[in-house]
């Protein structure tokens, strides 16, 4: 990706964890890097094709005299999240926050936190058995378009498919959807759960079948293997419910681990 970098602007800002820092604020110099495809605004010396870097100046400079942290991780967390909202065609970004007043009574030239965060993929697999089917997937893709930090790209439709495992219930409504995300696997888990005992305690009495499973399918091509969370998903590649309509949105997605792309796991299974 290519790169627009601020280097070095100075801002005043109420942050630190001492109560003067908070009151009589301080000096702040930020740099900020964004990263995007300059091709075609290179091409057509189009601005409209960037990102107005002046723009995203003013908007770090509000953003650092609006709020009061106690820590630079978390204002360089705050203009990090700012930045990959103000334009959809900046994908990453880098922050660093540097205070050259920090008060720990030695001299110093400045002490910084950088970060680097960006937008992920993430393909999350739906499914309900129980009521109104379709109105739970629904409504778990309307949650998903309600975060800020979260962008649904692509919905499949919903298929109609036989019970998998447990064979004695009700049919089951599948889907598959492409959303980007600004948060860390752990964190996107722990909102895909949110929102399944949101459409559990909204239409159940007691501990029952489940209305709604969403389950992380990829995330960018991370593998993630720890107690909770099993990334890509483990029994994806056997289940045809899962990968029919994934390979509706996603047919050339390749396993990072099997190196199969959707429509041969499909028809791999198939045989
Ligand atoms: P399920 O019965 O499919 O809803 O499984 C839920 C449990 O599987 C949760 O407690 C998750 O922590 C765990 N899990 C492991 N890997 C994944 C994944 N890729 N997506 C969703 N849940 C997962």
């Amino acid at each position: 990706m290519d790169k627009i970098r601020i280097e070095n602007l100075e801002v005043f800002g109420n942050h630190g964890v001492f109560e003067e820092e908070t009151k009589l604020g301080q000096k702040f110099i930020i740099s900020c890097s964004l990263y995007l495809d300059t091709r075609k605004a290179g091409q057509k010396d189009d601005l409209n094709a960037s990102v107005h870097y002046g723009m995203v100046a003013h908007l770090i400079k509000k953003e650092m005299e609006e709020n009061t942290f106690a820590l630079i991780e978390a204002v360089a967390e705050r203009l990090a999240e700012c930045v990959l909202l103000y334009d959809e065609k900046i994908r990453e970004v880098e922050i660093e926050v540097k205070k050259p007043w920090a008060p720990i009574g030695l001299s110093l030239e400045y002490v910084s936190v950088s970060i680097r965060r960006k937008w992920h993929e993430a393909y999350v697999a739906l499914g309900s058995n129980i009521g109104d089917k379709e109105a739970y997937i629904l409504q778990a893709i309307e949650k998903l378009k309600n975060r800020k930090d979260c962008r649904v790209k692509k919905v499949s439709s919903l298929i109609e498919t036989e019970p998998y495992g447990v064979v004695d219930q009700d049919k089951f409504l599948n889907g598959a959807l492409l959303v980007e995300t600004l948060l860390p696997p752990q964190e996107f888990l722990d909102v895909l759960h949110e929102i399944e005992s949101e459409a559990n305690r909204e239409r159940t009495r007691h501990w029952g079948p489940r209305t709604l499973d969403l389950d992380i399918i990829f995330y960018d091509d991370e593998i993630i293997q720890e107690e909770n969370l099993c990334v890509p998903h483990a029994d994806m590649h056997n289940r045809l419910f899962v990968l029919e309509p994934l390979k509706e949105i996603a047919p050339y997605k390749r396993h990072p681990v099997y190196g199969k792309t959707i429509a041969e796991m499909v028809v791999d299974l198939k045989k």
